[in-house]
């Protein structure tokens, strides 16, 4: 039973620096056969991309050409890219962007509109606050939160199709894309692989997975679920699925502990706190990657109640929570057993 199932880790965590590796990754018929695959460090995480069947690394080239060219319009830790200089011009002046942005910028927005705020693209000012993304995060005073707070407010990004151009209206206000462009990433990765005629990939952008064709003939592919404890590729459950995208937030992809507590780094913009929700991980299950990260973490800061109503309201997408009374609540198009089985005895199936 073991050798038929195929387990892929949700992101290796491999210190690299801007290159890409060359890696295998386990074939998809098992018996320990392997497959080609290649990683390499972009959007501040390490990005594998496994193209099934040998002989394309032209496609790889184009893959990660494409990865890098996002990180360079999208992050906000690169002086040059087109989010820094937005946040610069903030209360200032409307900036022109690229189409990639500006698209990533305005579904960013629709997001935290219809999760009520709990998404919210101007994060920026709290993430920054807290290091939480850098090398020396800390937990600030309520003081220093309560300064911040007002200018986290997605109501004053004003966005002009005409001329492709965002305005922060705000001095200090700060948008952070790294709850989305992971998504919309794995989404353009995708179309690359696409374009380029390739029967069956998987896409793993620091756990934003992106399934592409199928593993093979009817047969689902089988995704391992990151365990919200323990080391990376311990899972707690398998998702058996066809195409689609699977993307899971939780307390312990980011985060840092002080006087004994786990700050994890995904913030409530109500509090500037990381959430504190009741949740340990939400996994969205949805065709759109740039969709699932969105509403993984609108879900995460939404909590097990809310959350699981807010991805039941929205047509194509599942959910598995799981809380902190070690409970995995599926929404209702997924069945225990078929499209979820769980593998880690320390948790119990709640619904
Ligand atoms: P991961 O990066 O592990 O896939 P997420 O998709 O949940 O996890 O993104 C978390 C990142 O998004 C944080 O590091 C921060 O940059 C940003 N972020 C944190 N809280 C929020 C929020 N409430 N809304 C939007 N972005 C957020
Ligand atoms: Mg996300």
């Amino acid at each position: 039973m073991r050798n038929l199932l195929v387990f892929f880790m949700a992101a290796a965590f491999l210190p690299l620096a801007g290159c890409e590796r060359l890696s295998r990754q386990p074939a998809p018929f098992g018996g320990g056969a392997t497959v080609p695959s290649q990683s390499a460090f972009a959007l501040n995480t390490v990005n594998t991309i496994t193209l099934y069947d040998e002989g394309y690394p032209h496609i790889y080239h184009a893959v990660f050409a494409r990865l890098h060219e996002l990180e360079g319009k999208l992050s906000m830790f690169d002086a040059d890219s087109y989010v820094s200089r937005i946040n610069a011009a903030a209360g200032v002046e409307a900036v022109q962007v690229h189409p990639d942005v500006f698209y990533v910028i305005e579904r960013a927005v629709f997001y935290a509109e219809i999760s009520g705020g709990a998404f919210d693209p101007t994060i920026a000012p709290l993430t920054m606050l807290w290091g939480i993304t850098g090398d020396a995060p800390r937990v600030p005073s309520q003081q220093e939160i309560d300064g911040l707070l007002p200018l986290v407010n997605w109501r004053n990004i004003e966005l002009d199709p005409e001329t492709q151009s965002v305005f922060l209206r705000e001095h200090g206000m700060a948008i952070d894309l790294g709850a989305i462009a992971k998504g919309y990433a794995a989404d353009e990765v995708a179309a690359v692989i696409r374009r380029a005629g390739v029967p069956r990939a998987m896409i793993d952008l620091g756990g934003n997975v992106l399934l592409v064709g199928a593993i093979e003939e009817g047969r689902p592919w089988r995704i391992g679920l990151q365990s919200p404890f323990g080391e990376r590729g311990a899972f707690f459950g398998i998702l058996q699925t066809e195409e689609t995208s699977v993307v899971t937030s939780g307390v312990n992809e980011r985060y840092f502990t002080a006087g004994g507590i786990h700050y994890h780094h995904i913030f409530s913009p109500f509090s500037g706190r990381p959430a504190e929700s009741g949740l340990l991980s939400v996994t969205i299950i949805t065709g759109v990657s740039m969709d699932a990260d969105a509403l993984s973490t609108s879900a995460f800061v939404l909590g097990q109640e809310r959350g699981r109503a807010f991805i039941e309201g929205i047509n194509g997408a599942q959910a598995i929570f799981v809380t902190e009374d070690m409970s995995v609540y599926l929404t209702s198009g997924l069945t225990a057993g078929v499209d979820f089985i769980l593998i880690d005895s320390s948790f119990r199936l709640a619904n």
